[in-house]
């Protein structure tokens, strides 16, 4: 038994009764308790934030209204499904089947009730990447729906899809579950007009700033960083959470917004929106980003609001990443001293800093490409094999042997190549460098004069 209390907007009252009726008729129909709403005498007054529909490329109205609501308890029972052999399953949550633009499982995941919501945590199993598959007939369909069903006696947990639903537990239970989705549901819908940003009426188009939309994602990966929208708290959802019923950042936010004032946050959209209207990349991410950030506004009643304000929502700490990115290279660029260290064959002590490491699949076998800088700024490699190389960090300085095997250019910039290194020694950066040459004879005495650092 489920039993919550909402505050109910008013105008939404009738529209609640009949639906009550739709759904205890159902329930007395397959034998099962009917849900039951109790609506009390107990009134309030709310405000509430509405975005009014504007013409696209306008900036948005907000306006605040007052919604009289009404205190309302609703009950429901999640029952129990009657199997074969004296088993009782549980259900805990329907599953929709859905993927992301890579094909990836994203699913929505509707637990019954606190029950399910509880029973789903014990389980620790991660629903929304779940692939839709039903472990009665075991057969790989794209299905839309499947169920998550748990047996009372031994706790196993199984999924099922929902053409197979009758026939494993017993005729009748498909029509069960879709009750109690519906059931689910009305909770849901309650406690969303709950919520003080609740609008009743959200059918017309509702427009948002492409700017405002990515100085509130800008704001709120500063303040949660940034989450996928697999994730369980994906920043996508943060958005529109904020956009609905804004905290008190955000609302600040929108005001300099609505005002034209100065603000970090926007200042950082602007920054993130000309960076990708002029990016002129083919990659299929940047070019649906290069769209976006040159549309003024979006609709978030659009059917495809969802994959764009992901995608939105993603911008600030893309951006992000990629002004690190040019800001190393660049940096990269300014201390590099393009030319080869010494002559082949020397063999002796290097004073070098790890600045990258990358794996390689080559057709003989995976080698690991470990990029060096010396202090003067000279570029050196050293291929190796992964089970071969010793624990290396990038960013850390070394002390190590090694012997000057090839001398090399790629794209312009020339790298001395080393092999047959050894005796690898963590060194603090301002550490000396050691000399080079082991050998002491004289020729070698040149040789590290001529060197020179
Ligand atoms: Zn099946």
């Amino acid at each position: 038994m489920e039993r919550r209390t909402f505050w109910v907007d008013t105008d939404m009252l009738s529209w609640l009764m009949t639906k009550i009726n739709q759904l205890a008729k159902r329930a007395r129909k397959l034998g099962l308790q009917p849900p039951v709403l109790t609506v009390s005498d107990e009134e309030r007054l709310e405000d509430v934030t509405q975005f009014t529909k504007i013409e696209p490329g306008e900036p948005y109205h907000e306006q605040v209204i007052q919604i009289r609501k009404r205190r309302a308890t609703l009950e429901g029972e999640w029952p129990q499904l009657s199997g074969q052999d004296n088993q009782q399953w549980l259900a805990l949550a329907k599953i929709e089947h859905e993927k992301d633009p890579e094909g990836q499982p994203v699913n929505l995941v509707k637990p019954f009730g606190t029950q399910g919501e509880e029973r789903l945590e014990q389980l620790g199993l991660d629903l929304h990447q779940q692939k839709p598959n039903c472990e009665h007939c075991s057969t790989l369909r794209n299905r839309k729906t499947t169920y998550l069903l748990q047996d009372i006696n031994s706790g196993e947990a199984k999924q099922i899809g929902s053409t197979c639903v009758d026939d494993f537990i017993a005729p009748g239970s498909l029509n069960k579950l879709a009750l109690m989705a519906d059931t689910q549901a009305l909770f849901l819908d309650l406690s969303k007009m709950d919520d003080p940003g609740y609008e009743p009426t959200q059918r017309a188009a509702r427009y948002v700033d492409t700017k405002l939309l990515l100085a509130i994602a800008s704001l709120e990966t500063e303040r949660n960083g940034f989450h996928k929208s697999a994730s369980r708290t994906p920043t996508k959802l943060a958005v529109l959470n904020e956009i609905q019923s804004p905290s008190k950042p955000v609302a600040e936010l929108m005001q300099a917004h609505h005002r034209g004032e100065a603000h970090p946050h926007l200042s950082n959209a602007e920054a993130v929106i000309a960076h990708y209207r002029s990016s002129d990349s083919t990659n299929n991410f940047v070019a649906n980003a290069r769209s976006l950030a040159s549309v003024a506004a979006i609709d978030l009643n659009d059917r495809n609001h969802n994959f764009q304000v992901g995608l939105l929502a993603s911008l600030p700490s893309c951006y992000q990443r990629d002004m690190e990115k040019q800001k190393e290279q660049a940096l990269d660029a300014a201390t590099l001293l393009n030319e080869h260290y010494g002559e082949l064959k020397q063999r002796g002590r290097l004073a070098l800093k790890l600045t990258k490491s990358r794996l390689h699949n080559f057709h003989d076998g995976d080698k690991l490409r470990l990029t060096f800088r010396d202090s003067g700024g000279r570029t050196f490699e050293w291929l190796t094999t992964p089970s071969s190389a010793p624990d290396l960090e990038v960013g850390k300085h070394y002390h190590l042997t090694g012997t000057l095997a090839h001398h090399k250019e790629y794209k312009g910039t020339k790298f001395t190549a080393i092999n047959r290194c050894k005796d690898f020694e963590e060194v603090p950066e301002d550490t000396p460098n050691p000399e080079f040459l082991i050998k002491k004879g004289k020729k070698a005495r040149q040789a590290q004069a001529e060197l020179g650092r």
